[in-house]
Parts: structure tokens; sequence; C-alpha cells
């Protein structure tokens, strides 16, 4: 007789999400079994005199997909925040991604719609097959936007040129010929009323659902009887790096509390070309909490230690992953679920879709 029919290894919003469904639609008990002291994974944000951090960076809800938008709002509700970043260069704050005002304000112009195509065309480098994530800024501005706004970020976020990257890094970012300096374009976006935390508490709070915090699977596995597990930890761990160690971009963040009511104009300033950190997030613009007196902003240092962030893009470690993908195709009682499973660079949506269909799917 098993103790639970489910285990999930991990409690962020993969864990999460199919531990709801599995709980609540299905009425069974599971089992989470989360490393950190906290759920949430990468959303977990927590007070700190009175001021909302999120403690793994910056995030901000947006999706183009409804389904995804209808069940999240089961948990929460949502701000109308509209996310926007600056960039910092040549002493100016410029909009990012690039648009009519990002040309304007860097070059003193006065481009509209007609004459940014015109600038683009005169700029833009002929490029046959767009093989890195250079390739993609030369062929849509040139080389000088590139050098100005991407080219050391980018460095300095991966450890190495985005000629050496692969086209879909800096295809995350969109070149816009019109006014619109919204970082992301999507459907629906904004920030959930109190918090990531929160969505995610009431997200976990069946009795059929139970947590155990600070704990490596690993250690209990072979204590607890189960059908299925849900694994949404890094990949290369479940194998006992038996491929050798899949590499990700890690992240350090360093949060400060302010006596300031505001440091920056906007909730995120890129820092292109300061050697160090790459951007500052000022919390209480992204959440718009009306705290007097006080602010909190955070940098974040890449870098190979930290928090694993970003599964490498280079072809030797998506290699790598397709020996583990063959591993993880011969699994019968195991699902793996997540972005360091999968090892892919999913923003949350993505995550909680694949969640939910993995439900639909496999376990339903
Ligand atoms: P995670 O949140 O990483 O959860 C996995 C969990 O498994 C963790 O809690 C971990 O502790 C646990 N775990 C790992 N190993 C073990 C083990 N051995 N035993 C037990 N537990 C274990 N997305 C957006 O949509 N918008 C954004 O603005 C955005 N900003 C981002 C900024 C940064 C800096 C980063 C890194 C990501 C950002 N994302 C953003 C992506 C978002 O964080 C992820 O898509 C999402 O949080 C992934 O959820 P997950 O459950 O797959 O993984
Ligand atoms: N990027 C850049 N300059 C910027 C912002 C982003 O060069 O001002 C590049 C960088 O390589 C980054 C990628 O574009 O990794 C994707 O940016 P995004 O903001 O989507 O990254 P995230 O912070 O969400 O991982």
């Amino acid at each position: 007789m098993a103790d639970y029919k489910y285990v999930i290894v991990g409690a962020g919003l993969s864990g999460l999400t199919i531990a709801e469904r599995i709980a609540n639609e299905l009425n069974e008990k599971v089992l989470i079994i989360e490393k950190r002291d906290h759920i949430g994974g990468n959303v977990y944000d927590f007070y700190k005199d009175g001021i909302l951090i999120q403690k793994y960076g910056p995030h901000i809800y947006h999706t183009n997909y409804k389904k995804v938008h209808d069940y999240l709002s089961k948990f929460t509700e949502w701000t109308d925040y509209v996310h926007k970043v600056l960039s910092y260069v040549d002493d100016k704050l410029v909009p990012m991604p690039i648009c009519i005002d990002t040309l304007n304000k860097l070059y003193d112009l006065d481009l509209d719609e007609n004459s940014m195509k015109e600038w683009i065309e005169e700029h833009k480098e002929d490029i046959d097959e767009i093989k890195s994530s250079e390739d993609v800024v030369l062929k849509n501005a040139g080389r000088d936007i590139y050098n100005k706004l991407f080219k050391n970020y980018t460095e300095k976020q991966w450890g190495t040129s985005a000629a050496n990257l692969s086209p879909a890094v800096i295809s995350r970012i969109p070149f816009r010929f019109n006014h619109d300096d919204r970082y992301f374009s999507d459907t629906y976006q904004g920030m959930p009323k109190e918090g990531f935390t929160k969505m995610c508490e009431n997200m976990a709070k069946s009795d059929n659902i139970h947590i155990g915090l600070n704990s490596d699977y690993k250690d209990y596995i072979g204590k607890i009887n189960y059908e299925k597990l849900v694994y949404t930890g890094p990949i290369d761990y479940f194998y006992d790096y038996k491929y050798g160690e899949l590499l990700y971009r890690c992240l350090n963040f360093v949060y400060e509390v302010l006596d300031e009511d505001s440091y920056q104009e906007a909730g995120v300033v890129n820092y292109p070309n300061d050697p160090y950190f790459t951007r500052i997030t000022e919390f209480k613009k992204l959440t718009q909490q009306k705290v007097g007196g006080k602010t909190a902003i955070m940098r974040e240092y890449p870098g190979f230690n930290g928090e694993k962030c970003y599964p490498y893009p280079t072809q030797e470690y998506l290699d790598k992953f397709k020996l583990y993908e063959s591993e993880m195709e011969k699994e019968e009682n195991v699902i793996f679920a997540g972005r360091l499973a999968k090892y892919k660079y999913y923003n949350m949506d993505l995550v909680v879709k694949d969640a939910l269909e993995i439900f639909e799917n496999e376990i339903k």
C-alpha cells in the first residue's frame, strides 16, 4: 500500500500546479518534498521592513495563454502593473526594448515610424543566416546599438560573447518600430495583488497536500512508498551526474533597504556597461506598494556560482542534455516537469501551461 500515490520533488510553480490539480481534481493525497525552507521556488517573495522583496530576482507575470491566466486567477487577483525597463547608457536612461524613443533619446533624434525604418535600414548589417544572438541584433539594428545596449550586458550575463549564444537568448527581446515601450506585449500582465508567495500558498491550501521543507528528496525517497514521482529539480542531479554536470548560469541577488521614498525611474534599470551587475530592481515600483520613507532595491551579479538560474545554451550542454533526455524517456514511474528538469529557459506561464498539460495527459 502506497503512503502517497504521488510524490512531487520541488514546490516551485511546476510542482505546485501539478500538486494542486491532483489534490483538488482527483482528490488524492500528494507529498511535496522541497529542499529550500519555503515554497514558491524562484517566484518566492517575502516582507522586509514592510516591503515585499523577490528573493530570486524580479518576476513579472505575463502571458498570452488564457488557460494559464484563468487557472492562476483562481489563486490570486492581479494588479494592473505594466512592466517597463530603462537602460543606462552614455549617461542617459533609454527605453528597453528598442523602440522609436530608444533611438531618439540615445542619438538625440526626432524619428517617427517611417524614419526609424530608414535609420534601421542604414545601420543594420546584412546577415544571410542568423546563427547567434549577436547576429540577431546586428541584423535588426546594427553594430552601434549592439555595442551600447547588448554586447556587454550579454557577456556579463552569460560569461561569453553573444556570438557564442543561440539566437533564442536575445530573441526574447523584441524590436519595435513604434512608441510601445512595454517590456512584454502579452495580453495578460500584472503582479499578484498579495505577492507570489501568497498565490503559491493558496495553490497549496488543500488538506490533501503535505509539504516537507528543508528536505532533499534523495534523503527520503527510499523510505516512502509511492506510485508516481513528479520531478522538478535539476536533471543531472536526478541521474547522479552520470553524463556529467549540466552548466547553469547563476545569479547572486543582493538587496538593500534604503531610507528613501524612491530610488529610480522604473521598476528595473539595466546597466549594460557596469562591469559587475546587470540590473537594479526597485520592488515597490513592481508591486505598487505604498510604503513611505523606505524602498528596497536589488542588484544581480552573474557568475557560475550562486542560484542556478539559466540553462547554458551552448551546443555542448544541449548535447549533454540530450543524453539525459534519452534516459528520461525510458522512465515509467517518473514524470519530469519545469525549468530545471527540462533544462529550458521557460517563463512562469510556460511552466504552468506544461504542468497543466502533464496533469491532463499523463496523470488524470
Ligand atoms: P523552480 O521555481 O526552480 O522550482 C524548483 C524547486 O525544486 C525549487 O524550489 C528547488 O528548491 C526544488 N528542488 C530542486 N532540487 C531539489 C531536491 N533535490 N530536492 C527537493 N527539492 C528540490 N518568468 C516570468 O514569467 N516572468 C519573469 O519576470 C521571470 N523572471 C525571472 C527572473 C530570473 C532571475 C529567473 C532565474 C527566472 C525568471 N522567470 C520569470 C522564470 C521563472 O522563475 C520560472 O519559469 C519558474 O519559477 C520555474 O518554476 P519551476 O517550478 O519549474 O522551477
Ligand atoms: N539583454 C541585453 N541587454 C539588455 C537586456 C537583455 O543584452 O538590456 C540580453 C541578455 O543576453 C539577456 C537576454 O537579452 O540574457 C534576454 O533578456 P531578458 O530580459 O528576457 O532576460 P531575463 O532577465 O528574463 O532572463
